[in-house]
């Protein structure tokens, strides 16, 4: 097949060739509605329908991947791994630090390099972000913005109708039924985000918030559990703007998937710390062990004067009170943070609060962020940029912080029991990770064979990085 020529934005395929600021700026201005497509030409072998995708990013991404795998499966097509062959693959991007955008490249290359030059879609917030950089990274044929995810396949059924069938009908994109080599599932309660923080750009790639009702949440956990899914993660954006009709609040959302669902038990992904309410703490203690008892609320900065020009509505003092009641509350729970390393400005001083509040022991681990500039967000504007070498070195104190307190929440579980769920995958051929439900994670013997099904194990032991025990 030659090159043709695709309504929207044409752009040239013409390698990696980086595009100036003041494209990007254009197209971020004027293409925000129309959707965008790229197609070179290529040759596509046209006798075989597999797919093969790749994700790149949060749990909300990897939820919206597995919402098109099961459209592409009820269409007829085989899902394959991407690093085999495949007729079409679809790279789902992410863009929240510059590391995320080098990974989507990585990934894209590695498409790209497969012999028969099928076609390689890249979709999500990375196109988003810089339409006109990744439509002319080499070896991508059509990006797609995530307001068009909805309706991938019928855009690839324009683009290339060679691998679908003339008289058959694109079904719609619908709940999903399964999640691809995983035992724990994902389950999207919203997207969007109106908060603005002044580093992000997932308000600008993501839109504004907008919540799913209640009841389609619920039908789908429902299939997810007869399909033998003993957990799902309740994922979004922003999922502690919660809000459905009546069900006003995610404390309300937790009750009533847990009075509509039989699901075994349910996981709140991130959640803010100004949206960790009282109401939200006795919804998880009322909900036993159906609620597992691991919260992740970002933290950012532990310098009230970096919060403030982040625009994070808390201060540090409040913050420690949240995670403070949390950790009265609920007996055994884990929280996690997330901390921004060199936001432009942060001195020698605010890096210290920030290890003063990770050390607090309050945070049971951190996911340690080195800050990157991030196109279109008021932070990228901000002059002090820090030193690269600089933030390396405080992002390694904040590591090894975390890592000293994980290895204390997984001491303090030695002789309790845990309800552990395996990884897909086996390790090695002697063991498998496991996840408890307050989020540590747990060596299994091989012979438990990486099902979905809860298991009851003793800790027995722990080391730095992982609990073992026996199972009961
Ligand atoms: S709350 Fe802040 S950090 Fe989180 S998605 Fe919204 S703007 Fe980004």
């Amino acid at each position: 097949m030659g090159m043709r020529l695709i309504p929207g934005i044409l752009l040239r395929c013409n390698g990696l060739t980086g595009i100036d600021s003041a494209s990007t700026e254009w197209n971020r201005q004027s293409g925000e509605q129309s959707p965008l497509y790229f197609l070179a030409g290529g040759a596509y072998n046209t006798a075989m329908k597999t797919v093969a995708f790749e994700t790149v990013g949060c749990r909300l991404n990897q939820y919206e991947t597995e919402q098109i795998a099961a459209q592409f499966a009820k269409y007829g097509f085989r899902r394959v791994e991407f690093d085999e062959p495949a007729d079409l693959y679809i790279v789902n991007t992410c863009t929240v630090t510059g590391r995320a955008d080098a990974s989507c490249r990585n990934i894209i290359s590695r498409a790209a390099r497969h012999e028969k030059n099928p076609p390689v879609v890249v979709i999500g917030c990375y196109v988003d972000a810089e339409p006109d950089k990744v439509a002319q990274l080499n070896g991508v044929d059509l990006v797609i913005k995530n307001s068009d995810k909805v309706k991938v396949l019928n855009i690839l059924q324009e683009k290339f109708p060679h691998l679908f069938e003339e008289d058959r009908d694109i079904p719609q994109i619908e709940a999903i039924t399964e999640f691809h080599l995983h035992n724990r599932a994902w389950i999207k309660i919203g997207d969007g985000c109106n908060q603005h923080c002044t580093y992000c750009v997932i308000p600008l790639v993501r839109g504004r918030l907008h919540n799913r009702a209640p009841e389609d949440i619920t039908r789908e956990i429902n299939t997810l559990s007869q399909n033998g899914y003993n957990e799902v993660v309740l994922t979004g954006i922003h999922i502690g703007q919660y809000t459905y009709g009546d069900i006003e609040s995610p404390a309300k959302l937790v009750r009533f998937i847990l009075e509509k669902s039989d699901i075994v038990r349910i996981r709140l992904s991130s959640i803010e710390p100004q949206e960790v309410t009282a109401e939200l703490i006795e919804a998880i203690i009322d909900g036993g062990r159906r609620v597992c008892r691991h919260l992740h609320i970002p933290l950012q900065s532990g310098s009230d004067r970096i919060l403030k020009i982040m625009r994070r509505p808390y201060n540090v003092q409040r913050y420690r009170e949240i995670v403070g009641q949390v950790k009265d509350r609920v007996p055994h729970v884990v929280i996690g943070a997330d901390i921004i390393v060199g936001f432009p400005g942060e001195t020698d001083d605010d890096f210290q609060q920030s290890v003063v509040a990770a050390d607090s022991g309050l945070l049971d681990y951190l996911h340690v962020f080195s800050y990157s500039d991030r196109p279109g967000t008021d932070a990228s504007r901000l002059s002090g940029k820090v030193n690269p070498d600089t933030i390396k070195n405080r992002n390694a104190v904040l590591r090894a912080i975390s890592g000293k307190h994980y290895a204390e929440a997984l001491k303090r579980e030695v002789g309790e029991i845990a309800y552990v769920i395996s990884e897909h995958r086996a390790e090695s051929d002697n063991h498998y990770w496991g996840i408890t439900d307050n989020y540590l994670k747990v060596k299994l013997p091989a012979d438990v064979g990486g099902g979905k099904a809860v298991l009851a194990i003793r800790m027995e032991s722990a080391s730095e990085r992982y609990l073992a025990g026996r199972m009961i």
